[in-house]
C-alpha cells in the first residue's frame, strides 16, 4: 500500500532547509520528492513512481542503490564496530583501505589522510600544503592558484579555492585570496583547433602567473580533465601534463582535486592517469564509498609526510581532525567497493556504457539549441544556447534546465541540468536500454524548454 508523498512533503517542509534550494520553489514549481527506496538505478517515491537516477545521486553512486554486495560489506562491519576514534586508535577497514587505495593511485602517493566529506578533503589538501611550506621553512608560501571556472566545495576555504560565482560571490568578504588564472575549458577553443592545442595554448597563462608568483604559492588547485559544477567543461590531458611540469619547475605543489572525477568517471580510474602524472595531493571523496556514506581522503606523498614527522616539541604535526573521520563503516564500503571494481572489471565494462552513451547523446549534435555534446569517459554533457551560430547563452533567469528537470521528473528520469548543461553521469549498472530513456527522456526535454 501506498501512502503517496503528500505527507511526507508537508512534513518534510516544516522542518528540513534543503541543500543548494530556495525553499521557496518547493511551494511553487518544483515538486519535493520523497524517496521510499533505491533499487539499482531507480528510485521510488512514497506515490510508487520510479526515477532513473541518471546523476548518479549528485555523482556519488557508483554500483546502484542498495548493491546486495555493498549492502552486505555494511552489515557485516555493523556487528563488529560502527565507529572508533582515529587519534591513537585504528581499524582493519581503515588500514584495508589505505593499502587498497595506494596500490591503485598514482606511484608515490603512499599516505592517507582521512575526513569525512569533499570540501573537508580540500580543506585538509590546502592546510596541509601551507603547513608543508612553513615545516621547510618557506613561510611566504601561502598563496593558492586556481582555474577559472573551478569548484572544490563549500566550506570556507574550498570556496575561497573555487570560482563559481554563482556559489562563491555573496561570501567573497569571508575568503582567502586566490590567484585565478584562465581555465583550459575546450568549449572556448577556436574553429579549426584540437582541444590539446587549446589547452595547452591556455597553458601560456599559468606559466606566465606561476613565473612571478612562484616564491609566494603553495599549491595549485584543479579538477582533472572535467569541471563537474561549472557545467561539465572538460579539457585535455595535455595541460595536466603541462602543470606538473611546471609545478616541479617552479617548486610548488599540485593540489588534484578528483572527488567528482574519482573512481572510473573519466574512463580510467583516476583522471590524472590520462596524462601520466601524479599529484602532490589527490582529494577522493563521493564514489570513494560508491555513494553510499560520507567518506573522504587526501593521498599524498612520503616527502610531504616527512616534514610534518618530528619531535612533539616541534610542534610541526598536522592537527587537523574530525569527528568522524575515517569512519569504519564507511571504509568498510570503499573496500568492498573497490573489490566490485576489481572482481568485474568495471573500467573495461563501462567503455561499452560510455560508447553507446556518447552515441546516443551526439545524435542532438545537429540540434538548433545545441552548442556542442561533449564527453569524458561515463560523463556526457550537452550545452544548450540561445543562438548556435553565436553561441550566445540562455540567460540563467529564464530557467530552461528546470524545464528539462520537470519533464524528466514527469517520464521518470532525474536529470538535474547545472545552467543550460544537460549531463549524464549515470552509475555504473545502467543498461544500454536505460541510456536509451535517459537520452530519450533529455530530448524531449530540451525540445521542451528550447521550443519558443
Ligand atoms: N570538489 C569537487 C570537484 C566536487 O565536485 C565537490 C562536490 N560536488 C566537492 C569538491 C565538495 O564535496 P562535498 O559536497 O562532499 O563537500
Amino acid at each position: 500500500m501506498t501512502t503517496g508523498n503528500a505527507p511526507y512533503v508537508a512534513r518534510d517542509l516544516a522542518h528540513v532547509w534543503h541543500p543548494c534550494t530556495q525553499m521557496k520553489d518547493h511551494e511553487q514549481h518544483l515538486p519535493l520528492i520523497p524517496i521510499r527506496r533505491g533499487q539499482g538505478v531507480w528510485l521510488e517515491d512514497y506515490s510508487g513512481r520510479r526515477y532513473l537516477d541518471a546523476i548518479s545521486s549528485w555523482w556519488v553512486n557508483l554500483f546502484g542503490h542498495a548493491n546486495p554486495r555493498i549492502n552486505a560489506a555494511v552489515r557485516e562491519q555493523l556487528d563488529s564496530l560502527e565507529q572508533v576514534i582515529l587519534a591513537g586508535f585504528t581499524h582493519e577497514p581503515v588500514i584495508d583501505l589505505s593499502e587498497a587505495l595506494v596500490a591503485i593511485a598514482p606511484e608515490g602517493l603512499t599516505r592517507c589522510f582521512y575526513a569525512d566529506n569533499g570540501s573537508a578533503a580540500v580543506e585538509v589538501a590546502v592546510k596541509m600544503s601551507f603547513h608543508y611550506w612553513r615545516n621547510v621553512g618557506r613561510q611566504a608560501k601561502r598563496r593558492f592558484i586556481t582555474l577559472s571556472n573551478s569548484y572544490h566545495g563549500e566550506t570556507l576555504g574550498a570556496l575561497a579555492v573555487g570560482n563559481v560565482e554563482l556559489y562563491k560571490e555573496i561570501y567573497q568578504p569571508l575568503l582567502m585570496d586566490v590567484i585565478t588564472v584562465p581555465s583550459p575549458d575546450c568549449y572556448e577553443r577556436e574553429a579549426g583547433e584540437s582541444w590539446a592545442e587549446h589547452s595547452r595554448r591556455k597553458f601560456a597563462h599559468m606559466e606566465a602567473t606561476l613565473a612571478p608568483h612562484a616564491h609566494e604559492v603553495a599549491a595549485v588547485i584543479v579538477e582533472p580533465l572535467v569541471q563537474c559544477a561549472g557545467t561539465m567543461r572538460m579539457y585535455d590531458p595535455v595541460y595536466l601534463e603541462l602543470l606538473r611540469d611546471a609545478c616541479n619547475r617552479y617548486e610548488v605543489h599540485l593540489i588534484a582535486d578528483e572527488i567528482a572525477v574519482g573512481f572510473g568517471r573519466t574512463g580510467t580510474m583516476f583522471a590524472c592517469e590520462q596524462a601520466g602524472i601524479r599529484p602532490d595531493f589527490m582529494c577522493l571523496s563521493k564514489g570513494l564509498t560508491a555513494g553510499y556514506l560520507p567518506l573522504s581522503t587526501v593521498m599524498t606523498t612520503e616527502r610531504v609526510y616527512a616534514a610534518f614527522y618530528d619531535e612533539y616539541e616541534k610542534l610541526n604535526a598536522f592537527l587537523h581532525s574530525h569527528s568522524f573521520t575515517g569512519n569504519p563503516l564507511a571504509c568498510a564500503v570503499a573496500r568492498a567497493s573497490l573489490r566490485i571494481f576489481r572482481d568485474d572489471n568495471i573500467l573495461e565494462r563501462n567503455r561499452a556504457l560510455a560508447a553507446h552513451m556518447g552515441t546516443r547523446a551526439r545524435e542532438l549534435e545537429d540540434h538548433p539549441h545545441v552548442a556542442e555534446v561533449r564527453q569524458r569517459g561515463m560523463i556526457v554533457a550537452i550545452e544548450l544556447v540561445k543562438d548556435k551560430a553565436t553561441r550566445a547563452p540562455y540567460p540563467w533567469q529564464e530557467r530552461r534546465g528546470l524545464v528539462i528537470y520537470r519533464h524528466g521528473i514527469e517520464r521518470g528520469v532525474l536529470l538535474r541540468p547545472v545552467g543550460n548543461v544537460v549531463y549524464f553521469m549515470p552509475p555504473y549498472v545502467i543498461t544500454p536500454d536505460e541510456i536509451d530513456l535517459m537520452v530519450d527522456v533529455a530530448r524531449e526535454g530540451i525540445e521542451l524548454a528550447t521550443c519558443d
